[in-house]
């Protein structure tokens, strides 16, 4: 089948700029925004803008497609182009029009990114007991604490970020924050063993003061747990991009290595295990689509952000996310082992593709909180079966 014309300027960017450059991408230098930047150059920067912020305006169905492509080459660069849509899903169902106006339509104008600071070490993933506090001061607000992870912060046009309400224990505020406000500190840039060409800081807000304005409407956690519905399906999606890459490399490796006087590609434990391998990608793909599809029917409302935040967490990005996390790892891990030693060097890139990957079981909820969280939204509600 003909493949659509954004998917083939998305695999030219990453012919060019990412496949073959993996010592590059995984050491960790400066966060590559040069090469970022030409990623603009195909058009498709912050791709599912809406078009009345001058963006291409793409569902998430197209925005799999786009993410497994990329993360087929470099799951990194993947992370780091995709992961404003957190941020921006918020804004842009809860802000106001003169937030979204001053906002949006720049970060889209200047091909930028924006980043979202939910997480903090002593809460984890009890996002209810974070301690960054948010206080309102006349008709601004001042936001005070530290995250411990923020994608893309250092080089953000704009944060958003989750708070407690000083003044409300029960109250939490997401809070729209222009990078170059005073008081951001960026502490540090973590040292990741996977998708090394993002860049994930350590930040400290003090006294950031910001209009009251800049607060979106509704409680701060819940609208995370809308816009992470996008993210969680996208970080599925490169799953499915790197267990591709995995079947790719483990055929190249196999015409070249002979065992018992024949190619591996002969032999017939390589052979069910690459079956295997395939079955899985396919079910993988069909399963970040069908995810992909209900958000997108969801996202066509007119009532889009009052639906999602009646709905708040989608199944389908919980379930995607899990299984693709655990598949994904199944494959690269299996994968790693038919290398022999030179799977435990660094010789191949399938030990990059390997740690690439332990991070969709990971990142935007461990598997064993969504598990918790599938249990407690989605098997026990049945009549609350008391
Ligand atoms: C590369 C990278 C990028 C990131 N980017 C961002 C970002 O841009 N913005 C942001 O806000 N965050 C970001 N994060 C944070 C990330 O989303 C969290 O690290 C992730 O959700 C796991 O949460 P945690 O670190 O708080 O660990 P926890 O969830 O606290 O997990 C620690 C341990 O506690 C266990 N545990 C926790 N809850 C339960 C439960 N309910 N049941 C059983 N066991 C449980 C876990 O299984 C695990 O063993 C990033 C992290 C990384 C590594």
């Amino acid at each position: 089948m003909k493949q659509p014309d954004y998917l083939r300027a998305v695999q030219g960017f990453a012919r060019r700029e990412l496949l073959g450059k993996e010592a590059y991408l995984d050491a960790l230098a400066e966060a590559p925004l040069p090469l970022y930047g030409r990623f603009a150059g195909t058009g498709l920067a912050n791709w599912w803008m809406p078009k009345e912020f001058g963006g291409p305006g793409m569902g998430l169905e197209e925005g799999v497609r786009i993410a497994a492509e990329l993360a087929y080459a470099d799951a990194g660069a993947a992370f780091t182009l995709f992961i404003p849509v957190l941020a921006t899903s918020m804004v842009n169902w809860y802000g106001d029009a003169e937030l979204r106006e001053r906002h949006l339509g720049p970060l889209v104008a200047g091909n930028g990114f924006c980043a979202t600071l939910g997480s903090e070490h002593a809460a984890g993933s009890e996002l209810a007991r974070i301690s960054t506090t948010a206080r309102r001061e006349g008709g601004a607000v001042v936001l005070d604490g530290r995250k411990a992870f923020s994608t893309n912060t250092d080089f953000a046009r704009f944060i958003v970020v989750i708070a407690r309400a000083e003044d409300d224990p029960a109250g939490y505020l997401a809070v729209l924050v222009p990078r170059d406000t005073p008081g951001i500190t960026v502490e540090k840039r973590w040292d990741v063993i996977g998708l090394r060409s993002s860049a994930t800081y350590q930040v400290a807000l003090s006294g950031v003061r910001v209009p009251a304005g800049n607060v979106l409407r509704g409680n701060g956690l819940r609208l995370l747990e809308v816009g992470l519905n996008a993210s969680r399906i996208l970080i599925a999606a490169t799953a499915l991009g790197i267990a591709r890459r995995v079947r790719d490399v483990c055929m190249e490796y196999a015409k070249s290595k002979s065992v018992k006087g024949a190619p591996l590609t002969a032999n017939a434990v390589f052979a069910g295990r690459l079956g295997q391998f395939e079955m899985q990608i396919e079910v993988m793909a069909n399963q970040c689509l069908a995810a992909a599809r209900a958000y997108d029917e969801i996202a066509a409302r007119p009532d889009a952000g009052e639906e999602f935040l009646r709905v708040g967490t989608l199944k389908q990005a919980l379930t995607t996310k899990m299984f693709c996390g655990q598949t994904g790892w199944g494959i690269a891990s299996t994968a790693s082992e038919m290398f022999g030693g030179l799977g435990y060097t660094h010789e191949s890139v399938i030990g990059k593709l390997l740690r690439d990957m332990r991070y969709v079981s990971i990142v935007e909820g461990g598997d064993d909180v969504l598990r918790d969280l599938v249990f407690s939204r989605y098997v026990v509600p049945v009549s609350k079966r008391s």
